[in-house]
């Protein structure tokens, strides 16, 4: 786990679904403990680079490495033990149980010893049920939703519940977080809401964020490095400054 360089570095990735191109030699890093925005329209490979970085899909070239370590052909769950952690663009709560229970479910991946998990109080020698629970409920503290702790996911609106699914994903105590669209369905000012917690985290929690939006502004105003994607090539990457002054994605983005 470095604290300086590179956190995630994907280079020249490539991958193909029969004739479609999802990605074309897409170049993607990570400096440790930024906030990196991937941006792009519907079907412009977001969610496929997500797969292929997490491991979830195994690229038909390119290699990715996580602090300068080669996993480009390790499983998932073999990354979530080396600190990446991700969701997913359609929530996968569990609607019926509580927001507690919710958080509490994904405890049990918890890496002894690191930053997060010594912070929510889990770092320690004792893994009982009791540490657990108050983990999860300083988690829950974190989000902003502990008078939310005894309800029903399903009773909660989508930004309480995209919360939870954050949660969730930081429980293991990752360093680098892959975010796959957190503010679809939530309006203007829910999504601002979501993206100061998020930058809050990201900067009290040392995280390396990655996050796929629709949402161009929030990103380009949270953002510390931006990556467009379009029909699985890259169109534009630098600083929000650089990447809204490019003219091809002010004339698709920003309308002007
Ligand atoms: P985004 O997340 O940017 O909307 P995706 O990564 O989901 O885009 O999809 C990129 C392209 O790859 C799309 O054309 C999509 O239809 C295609 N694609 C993604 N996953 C698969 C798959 N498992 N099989 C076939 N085509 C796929
Ligand atoms: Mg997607």
């Amino acid at each position: 786990r470095g604290d300086s360089g590179d956190a995630l570095v994907g280079s020249n990735l490539s991958i193909a679904f029969g004739g479609v191109k999802a990605l074309q030699n897409v170049n993607i890093t990570a400096p440790s403990k930024t906030f990196v925005g991937l941006l792009g329209p519907n079907g412009a490979g977001k969610s496929t680079c997500f797969d292929v970085l997490n491991g979830l899909k195994t690229p038909d070239s390119g290699t990715i490495t996580m602090f300068g370590k080669d996993v480009t052909t390790m499983r998932p769950w073999d990354r979530a033990k080396l600190g990446m952690g991700r969701t997913f663009q359609a929530n996968r709560l569990n609607h019926d149980l509580s927001v507690g229970e919710n958080l509490l479910s994904a405890a049990h991946l918890a890496i002894k010893g690191n930053p997060i998990t010594t912070l929510l109080g889990f770092g320690g020698p004792r893994k009982s049920e009791q540490r657990a629970t108050e983990a999860a409920y300083a988690m829950c503290v974190l989000l902003g939703i502990k008078d939310h702790w005894h309800d029903r996911v399903s009773d909660l609106d989508f930004g309480r519940q995209r919360r939870i699914e954050i949660g969730r994903s930081l429980m293991c105590g990752p360093a680098i977080v892959l975010l796959d669209e957190p503010a679809a369905g939530l309006d203007a000012d829910d999504a601002h809401a979501l993206f100061a917690l998020l930058r809050q985290l990201q900067r009290d929690l040392g995280l390396t964020i990655i996050l796929v939006e629709h949402y161009v502004k929030a990103v380009l105003e949270n953002a510390d490095l931006v990556y467009v994607l379009n029909q699985g090539q890259l169109l534009a990457s630098g600083s929000p400054a650089e990447v809204a002054a490019d003219p091809v994605v002010r004339a698709e983005y920003l309308g002007s």
